[in-house]
């Protein structure tokens, strides 16, 4: 395939070229005016964009949250994705306390087994682990690791744990990514409106100030500093953090940083609404003016990255809650957390490119370049040089999409954004050079999207 004339932006800069699709499903040429070999098909891309297939390093799918599961599987999550615009997902695995790693990842390579666009998995640690089980995971092309900060029943680890998954990642080449909340004050908290009788949807942001990320983030980046190690910092939301960010960023310390979407354009008010429940995430919603704050750190690069932590649910399912009660949740503690977002990340990113709040060049670095590069899969994902996996996306900036749920393709039937359009949307998606994706529509198979090992880090 030759796509024709197209506005081409990735790493090389933005430029109006061809590029040449070669029948083993990677890029063969970039360039001017590349002369058609006989039987390719040519397509006409003229005033549109072609940029490398979106990277979303922050997915939950199939994922068991309590008595309810997130409604995407591999399947319908990456169809939602590909439509979107993203051809590459790294999805987290989850070793509870006292589970095999490994086996772990075993269940989540047969989840993932469906996928129509390529993945990748991160391992979340529970507990402390051997070196070994370190290695195992490298060698599985598993490179980053997951540790909490937070949720100290089920997920959170001590800092003594931090440090030393930190020190074993980096002698193997893995990245440690963190939840940066303090979940001991957290706790305290929560507790207390609970005592007092406060158990609405509003407590769930109320017991969960920015504050106590902003600190957390601090302590993660000094661990990082301590154990001479980079460290990744989960779905950042808001302003305090961010400044914690910059400021360790400044003595030198390697902290890369991630936000979502909604807390790009969701505050903390969608809880008090109706449907308050449907909008629980962690971290939770903020007020606005963070959201000016992480655009700013997306232009600036304090923040590298922009994913979706997709993690959706019914209406029913969030009504139901996490615990087996007649008649649903009893208080904010047991209301299913996360939002949908895998196929709406390009579009909304891109919305802050309208606006004048990034640059194209930005949306395709925080989109799909720097998460490629960081999470071990570039040179092959993230860019369109000549060799790389035939991951691309033809962007029509003109294209007005609306964020309904009914419009979108996500399995769910709420959609965070409701009401709102975006302007700029896929009209053509190839998953190493086959076509997943035209006006919207899924035109893909089951099951051809392939595990990608990730590769280790060199510092
Ligand atoms: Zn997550």
């Amino acid at each position: 395939m030759l796509l024709r004339n197209g506005s081409v932006t990735d790493v090389d800069g933005s430029r109006v070229a061809d590029v040449r699709v070669g029948a083993d499903g990677t890029i063969a040429a970039v360039g001017p005016a590349l002369a058609a070999s006989p039987g390719e098909v040519e397509v006409d891309v003229t005033g549109r964009l072609v940029v490398p297939g979106g990277v979303d390093v922050h997915t939950h799918f199939h994922l068991p949250v309590g008595q309810v599961r997130v409604s995407d599987d591999f399947l319908s999550g990456t169809i939602a994705a590909a439509i979107g615009g993203t051809t590459t997902i790294v999805d987290y695995v989850t070793a509870y306390r006292g589970e095999d790693p490994l086996a772990a990842l075993a269940t989540w390579r047969r989840w993932a087994e469906p996928a129509v666009v390529d993945y990748g998995l991160h391992m979340t640690f529970t507990e402390a682990v051997p070196e070994r089980v370190i290695a195992d995971c490298v060698e599985a092309g598993v490179t980053s690791f997951k540790l909490y900060m937070a949720y100290p029943q089920l997920l959170q680890v001590d800092d003594d744990v931090i440090l030393d998954v930190m020190r074993a990642a980096t002698r193997h080449g893995g990245l440690v990514t963190l939840h940066c909340e303090n979940g001991g004050a957290i706790e305290a908290l929560r507790r207390q409106a609970l005592a007092a009788g406060r158990t609405g949807v509003l407590e769930h942001a109320a017991t969960r100030p920015a504050v106590l990320e902003a600190q957390a983030v601090t302590r993660a980046a000094a661990l990082a500093e301590a154990a001479d190690a980079s460290v990744y910092l989960v779905h950042l939301s808001s302003a305090p953090a961010l400044a914690a960010v910059r400021e360790a960023a400044e003595r030198g310390v390697d902290v890369l940083a991630e936000t979502c979407p909604q807390y790009l354009y969701l505050d903390t008010q969608r809880l008090a609404g109706p449907d308050g429940e449907s909008f629980v995430c962690t971290p939770p919603l903020r007020d606005p003016w963070h959201a000016e704050e992480l655009w700013e750190g997306m232009a600036r690069g304090t923040i590298h990255t922009v994913a979706t932590d997709h993690c959706p649910f019914t209406v029913d399912d969030r009504r139901a809650g996490t615990h087996d009660r007649p008649g649903g949740w009893a208080d904010f503690t047991e209301i299913p957390g996360g939002l949908p977002g895998v196929e709406t990340r390009l579009g909304l990113v891109w919305e802050g490119v309208s606006a004048g709040r990034i640059t194209v060049a930005d949306w395709v670095r925080l989109c799909a370049e720097a998460p490629a590069r960081e999470f071990g899969l570039w040179p092959a994902k993230g860019n369109l040089r000549p060799g790389a996996d035939a991951d691309v996306v033809v962007w029509d900036p003109a294209r007005e999409q609306s964020l309904d749920a009914d419009a979108l393709h996500m399995h769910t039937d709420h959609s965070p954004y409701a009401g709102m359009h975006v302007h700029g949307w896929p009209e053509l998606v190839l998953s190493r050079g086959r076509v997943v994706a035209r006006d919207g529509r899924f035109v893909g198979e089951p099951a051809t999207g392939r595990y990608r090992p990730r590769l280790p880090r060199s510092r």
